[in-house]
């Protein structure tokens, strides 16, 4: 594969590389898109798209039919607007703060109303400017995150004034334990929904996120709003056929050496050397995502060898093994794998004690970034 390719010229200088392979990512929001019809497909795209670039990622999710977009802060729904067209609708889950509710309704974004104080806020600004506002209505069915609590589903349901000048797109909730399918919260929480579906007869509901598109059609509604599916990580632990990889990242080897026997490597000394080995210095630490929990515990590759982290994870650099490859096949500049075809990030994410979420998020801004 070109992207393991030794010297790199469009990487050159740069302490990593990270890969997004466009045309997998439009082949995973197809298969979602798909599966879940007729029910339709939204994309979140918070945290600028997990750390893929959401301002790359919404416009082509666009071309492939998407039209509804999840972010979770009023900032990041303002920033991406722009980079899609007219008919997208951009949605943000944690809420209407106080203060954005006119700029909110100027630029067509679609708050999650959270609390009857945020319907009221949003109902004045409908008033206000004399037209309907479109809002989704969030409810609490077993996660105590966001969204109301059965009794205020109740004043609303008993007086529909609350709701005036509001266009109700959706009543939504979240899933907290979809990617387990044999969690019986799951159906508990399905239960609950069902109870504010008849409050609100003939309102379109949005459920499921990536693992409960899987859980099967009950939790599906009308909306399904999948992240982490869509880029390419596994969103349930059922036995189906994974998604396709849509990201690689790749470390640039700073520095070699060959240390003997009884050699300290890196902060605090953690790793002492048993043998001689032969050692690279990466470009890229923790700042970058490669976090810290993983020293002493996980690996790159390069050419199907798995080169161990020696020591504790730098800020801005890592050391690995690379005793077990042929001297000289790694140079300054050199490329090794940290996820890719030869490592899943779900094997990343284990070794850092962590979940495939927060190794996307965490990816830095320092790593140069090239789609595909
Ligand atoms: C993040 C989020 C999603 C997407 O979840 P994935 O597990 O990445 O599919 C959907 N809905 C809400 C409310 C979220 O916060």
């Amino acid at each position: 594969m070109d992207m393991l390719s030794n010297l790199d010229c469009e990487a050159t200088g740069a302490p990593g590389v990270l890969t997004i392979d466009l045309a997998a990512l439009r082949r995973n929001y197809r298969r979602i898109a798909e599966m879940v019809a007729p029910a339709r497909a939204a994309a979140v795209v918070k945290a600028d798209a997990y750390g893929l670039g959401a301002r790359t990622v919404a416009p082509v999710l666009y071309g492939e039919g998407c039209r509804d977009f999840f972010v979770a802060q009023y900032g990041e729904a303002t920033s991406l607007r722009p980079s899609l067209p007219q008919d997208a609708t951009l949605y943000v889950l944690n809420g209407l703060q106080p203060g954005v509710e006119a700029d909110c309704a100027g630029r067509d974004i679609v708050p999650v109303l959270n609390s009857l104080e945020q319907i009221g806020r949003w109902r004045s600004v409908a008033q206000l400017a004399s037209r309907r506002l479109p809002a989704l209505l969030q409810f609490d069915t077993g996660m105590s995150r966001l969204g109301m609590a059965a009794e205020e589903a109740e004043a609303l349901a008993t007086d529909p004034a609350l709701l005036n000048g509001i266009d109700v797109r959706a009543i939504m909730s979240h899933l907290a334990c979809a990617d387990d399918v044999e969690d019986p919260h799951n159906a508990a929480q399905e239960q609950s929904m069902l109870r504010f579906e008849d409050m609100f007869p003939g309102v379109p509901v949005s459920f499921a996120n990536s693992g409960g598109a899987f859980l099967g059609p009950n939790y599906r509604g009308a909306l399904v709003r999948p992240g982490i599916a869509l880029y390419g990580a596994r969103p349930t632990d059922l036995p189906v056929r994974p998604m396709e990889r849509v990201m690689t990242i790749e470390a640039a080897v700073v520095q070699t050496r060959i240390v003997p026997a009884g050699t300290a490597v890196g902060y605090a000394a953690t790793h002492v050397t048993e043998g001689e080995r032969r050692l690279a210095t990466l470009a890229l630490g923790y700042a970058d995502g490669v976090l810290r929990s993983l020293s002493n515990r996980g690996a790159f590759y390069f050419d199907g060898i798995r080169l161990p982290i020696l020591g504790r994870v730098s800020m801005d650099s890592t050391i690995i093994d690379i005793s077990d490859l042929p001297a000289g096949t790694l140079k300054l500049g050199s490329l090794v794998e940290w996820i890719g075809p030869q490592q899943s990030i779900e094997d990343v994410a284990e070794d850092a004690g962590t979940i495939p979420y927060e190794i996307l998020t965490s990816i830095g801004h320092r790593t140069l970034r090239r789609y595909r």
